[in-house]
């Protein structure tokens, strides 16, 4: 069997020319552009290559964009009051808070201060909350992406074993609970579960998002299995790999998304059109 390839690349295309016009339409009625704030304490080159092309995917659809970037040595109470002024500011739609901080920064405080209306990351409580609970908010962008590439090629879900392995709050569990909010049946694995290959061999649906290139290979997945790959792993050569070794699991699987060409592009169009969604409920 040879798998189908989700082209994360195409629909990322076909979402941006949407929500290109979508925002031209907003920015028609309200006067003034979506905005999204990213809030970055200096100092790790990663980052800052990430939110040039957070600017970028901004420029290409109308939506204006602020850095704060603030210094390396910024004190917990800086980070959370440029936070909070960005909150209360009616000018500021969505808040993006670059993570990782540095190890002597508290994630947790500073995220308690993103208004969850401005939630465009689904990084509060209060969005996983809701989440949890099935009403509306804003989600998380990986896993949202992931949902929209599985919609998109009309894989059906209700009634499948889905098996994510991963358990972190911004990609496996929110993963788990959007397939088990579209009636999969949802088992979630993670660094302690034993006998992965067999967990995963159950499912008709296998979602990695690990970190850890090659976990997965094609003779742990069940004939036909729909496989979402999150996994971003580099290479010593620089190249870019997933969570699932490609050539052999797409002998065995129904469908696959590469890496890179994947999941990747869909996330940012995920936080876009989240910064669009947060800006028409303001
Ligand atoms: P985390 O490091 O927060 O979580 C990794 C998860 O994998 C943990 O739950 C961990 O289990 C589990 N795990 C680790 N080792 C194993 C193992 N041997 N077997 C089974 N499970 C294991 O990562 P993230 O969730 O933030 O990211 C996951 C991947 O997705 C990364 O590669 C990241 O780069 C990528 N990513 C991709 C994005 C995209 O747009 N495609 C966006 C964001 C992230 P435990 O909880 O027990 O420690």
């Amino acid at each position: 069997m040879t798998a189908t390839i989700l082209e994360g690349r195409a629909l990322a295309k076909l979402l941006r020319e949407e929500l290109r016009s979508a925002i031209y339409d907003f920015r028609q009625a309200r006067g003034a552009a979506p905005t999204l704030a990213v809030v970055q304490v200096d100092g790790d080159p990663a980052s800052d290559s990430y939110v040039r092309s957070i600017g970028r995917a901004c420029e290409g659809v109308g939506i204006a964009f602020a850095l704060h970037t603030l210094p390396a040595d910024s004190s917990q109470a800086t980070l959370e009051r440029t936070i909070g002024a960005l909150s209360a500011d009616a000018g500021v739609h969505g808040i993006l808070l670059q993570l990782p901080l540095p190890a002597r920064l508290d994630p947790t405080g500073a995220i308690a201060q993103i208004d969850a209306r401005k939630d465009v990351d689904g990084v509060t409580p209060t969005s996983a909350g809701r989440l949890a609970q099935g009403l509306p908010c804003l989600l998380p962008n990986t896993p949202a992406g992931g949902m929209e590439l599985l919609r998109h090629y009309r894989i059906s879900l209700a009634g499948k074993r889905a098996v994510v392995v991963g358990r972190s709050n911004i990609v496996g569990k929110p993963m788990a609970l959007l397939l088990l909010h579209e009636h999969a049946t949802v088992t979630i694995a993670h660094s302690r579960t034993p006998d992965l290959a067999a967990v995963v061999r159950e499912a008709d649906i296998v979602v990695a998002a690990v970190g850890r290139a090659g976990l997965i290979s094609g003779d742990m997945l069940k004939p036909g299995a729909v496989v979402i790959d999150f996994g971003i792993n580099v290479q010593n050569d620089g190249s870019m790999v997933g969570d699932v070794e490609f050539a052999s699991a797409a002998e065995v699987a129904g469908a696959i998304t590469p890496v890179p060409g994947g999941t990747g592009p869909v996330t940012n169009m995920m936080l876009l059109r989240n910064v669009l969604r947060a800006a028409a409920d303001s």
